[in-house]
C-alpha cells in the first residue's frame, strides 16, 4: 500500500527531495532506431540535459493531453526550435524543480517532433491526469492564430505512432490541458482546432470531472479530493 501511494504522489508531482525513491538510471535514445514517417529529434540530438529521476508511465495510455508553450514563441527553424526545447527544459528542471522537460513531446511550428520524456516515463505535464496521459506541447503561443499545417500534421503522426507503438490506446480520447486543469492552455484557437480531431473527447471538461474518470487510480482521486485548491 505504501508503494501505490508513493506512486500516486508520484502522478501528481515530483516530490524529489521527500521520497526515498532508488535511483534510476536513464536508457539512453541515442542507439535507437526511429522510423517514424515524420522528421523526429531525440533527446541526445537536442542534447537534453540528464533526467534527475524516472518514473515509468504505464502503457497504452488512454489519453493524449494537447498543449500549448505559450513562451518560447512559435519556432520555425531547426535550430531555434532545439533552443526551445532547451529553454523549456531548463525552465521545468531550474524553476519548477521538475525531474526534466515536462512533456512527452514537443512539435515546432517546422513540422519536427522533438522527445521530451519520451513514451515510457511519466510526465509532469497535466496536474492529477499525469498517470494516464501522454502529454503533446504544440511549441508557440495559439491563443488568437491557428498552428501551421506542418506543426498540426506531425502533432497527428505522431500520435499514431504511439497507437502503432502500442503506447497509446487504440480508443484513446484527446483532450486539450484546460480540459484538466484550470488553464487557458493549449490556446483558444489551438482549442477550437483539436476539438475537431478523431477522439476528441469533450470529456473531462473541467478538474472536477476528474474524480469521474474511470481510469484514475483511486488513490489519484482521494489525492483530489483532500486537495485544497479542487
Ligand atoms: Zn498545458
Amino acid at each position: 500500500m505504501t508503494s501505490m501511494f508513493a506512486m500516486a504522489l508520484l502522478g501528481v508531482m515530483e516530490l524529489t527531495a521527500a521520497l526515498p525513491t532508488s535511483p534510476t538510471s536513464h536508457e539512453s535514445s541515442e542507439n535507437e532506431v526511429n522510423t517514424y514517417d515524420f522528421p523526429f529529434v531525440s533527446r541526445s540530438q537536442w542534447q537534453a540535459r540528464t533526467p534527475k529521476q524516472i518514473t515509468p508511465l504505464a502503457t497504452p495510455v488512454p489519453y493524449v493531453v494537447i498543449h500549448h508553450s505559450y513562451t518560447p514563441a512559435a519556432c520555425y527553424t531547426d535550430v531555434e526550435c532545439r533552443q526551445a526545447m532547451k529553454s523549456m527544459q531548463n525552465f521545468h528542471m531550474d524553476d519548477r524543480r521538475w525531474w526534466d522537460i515536462g512533456y512527452h513531446f514537443a512539435v515546432g511550428s517546422n513540422g519536427v517532433a522533438y522527445e521530451g520524456r519520451g513514451w515510457t516515463t511519466l510526465g509532469a505535464q497535466a496536474l492529477h491526469f499525469n498517470s494516464v496521459s501522454i502529454g503533446i506541447c504544440v511549441i508557440g503561443d495559439w491563443r488568437t492564430s491557428v498552428p501551421p499545417a506542418e506543426q498540426l500534421k506531425t502533432v497527428k503522426s505522431l500520435i499514431a505512432a504511439g497507437v502503432e507503438q502500442g503506447y497509446i490506446k487504440s480508443d484513446y480520447k484527446l483532450v486539450g490541458h484546460r480540459q484538466v486543469r484550470t488553464t487557458e492552455c493549449p490556446g483558444d484557437a489551438l482549442y477550437n482546432e483539436i476539438i475537431h480531431w478523431d477522439h476528441y473527447s469533450a470529456f473531462p471538461n473541467s478538474p472536477a470531472d476528474l474524480l469521474s474518470v474511470k481510469e484514475l487510480p483511486e488513490n489519484v482521486k482521494e489525492i483530489i479530493r483532500n486537495s485544497p485548491s479542487s
